[in-house]
């Protein structure tokens, strides 16, 4: 059995890339499941209910050098903890390609659009496979929440037209209100834990080179996705706490949490002290004011943030 899984604090795409593309392993004869790293955010319940799907399970410790496929991400820093021992024999994701090395020849198929549900799509119509009604629910649900809706930067033509051939197979008549019902669920935040808001969507990223150590630096970067910011900010105080544990706690040289208004496609970013204030002001041009800094509409982490930051800790040539 085959395990199928995606990044640490998966989002809906993560989830259920995993069970779509676990399905899809097995009709093409590799027995494999779903499982999932972590607690699931508040979009990706309502779309299992909506799909009548249970949730994977979380996956177990795997003994070193046990097969496994990722989906929706590669790099180490947001996956198993023992992955460099794990052998990996297959890889599907639309992230930029990290520190992923193999001691097997693998399927590893990568592709720059929107969803990793995209590529999965194209993956069935390739192998001459019908969709399930639920995986046409579940690809659609993820092309959506990673695109939302195709505000995203991030979006492409073939998660446009991913969608428009799924709907009717997902018998979802109202692309649009659907998508809205997905971003009212994952804005029903609560009294969610501040420290949990942070940890929702939050990946943590090596930036800088190897080969100069001394200039290597892990930042942690966080999303929050949301139709309601006033509630997320008026949590500013609480969450600043969060992110400084954090910070400590991993390690890390910089943290910053993005809150992004869905429906605006606005991003106020939460800016934690004078090196991350710093960080702002050279590599994206923009001043901190009492803890916020307005990134205007750069709303995409995988396409606004991190190559931005990753172009500013590069090694000087
Ligand atoms: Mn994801
Ligand atoms: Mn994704």
């Amino acid at each position: 059995m085959l395990p199928v899984f995606g990044h640490t604090n998966p989002d809906t795409d993560a989830v259920t890339s995993a069970l779509v593309y676990a399905r899809l392993l097995t009709r093409l004869g590799t027995e494999a499941q779903a499982y999932r790293l972590g607690e699931l955010n508040f979009e990706t319940p309502y779309v299992l209910r909506e799909a009548g799907v249970e949730a994977p399970e979380l996956l177990p410790d795997l003994p070193a050098g046990t097969a496994v496929a990722l989906v929706d991400h590669n790099e180490s820093a947001q996956s198993a903890a023992n992955l460099t021992e794990l052998t990996v024999t297959h890889v599907v994701d639309h992230h930029k390609l990290g520190d992923l090395t193999t001691a097997q020849p693998a399927l590893l198929r990568f592709e720059p659009v929107g969803c990793t549900a995209t590529i999965l799509l194209a993956m069935h119509r390739e192998a001459g496979l019908s969709i399930e009604p639920v995986d046409a629910r579940l690809m659609l649900s993820a092309i959506l929440s990673d695109t939302l809706h195709f505000r995203s930067p991030t979006t492409t033509p073939r998660d446009r037209e991913a969608v428009a051939f799924l709907a009717p197979i997902a018998g979802v008549g109202d692309v649009e209100a659907y998508a809205l019902a997905m971003f009212a669920a994952k804005s029903d935040l609560g009294d969610t834990p501040a420290e949990t808001l942070l940890r929702m969507d939050y990946k943590v990223f090596p930036f800088g080179d190897a080969s100069q150590p001394q200039r290597l630096q892990t930042w942690g970067l966080g999303v929050i996705e949301t139709t309601n910011p006033g509630y997320v900010l008026g949590r500013q105080v609480e969450l600043l706490e969060a992110m400084d544990h954090a910070r400590a706690e991993g390690g890390l040289n910089g943290i910053l949490l993005s809150v992004v208004d869905i429906l605006r496609e606005h991003n106020t970013t939460l800016v934690l002290s004078a090196t991350e204030e710093k960080v702002l002001r050279e590599a994206f041009g923009v001043e901190t004011q009492q803890g916020r800094a307005d990134l205007g509409n750069r709303i995409s982490r995988k396409k606004q943030l991190v190559p931005l930051l990753e172009a500013y800790f590069a090694p000087q040539a």
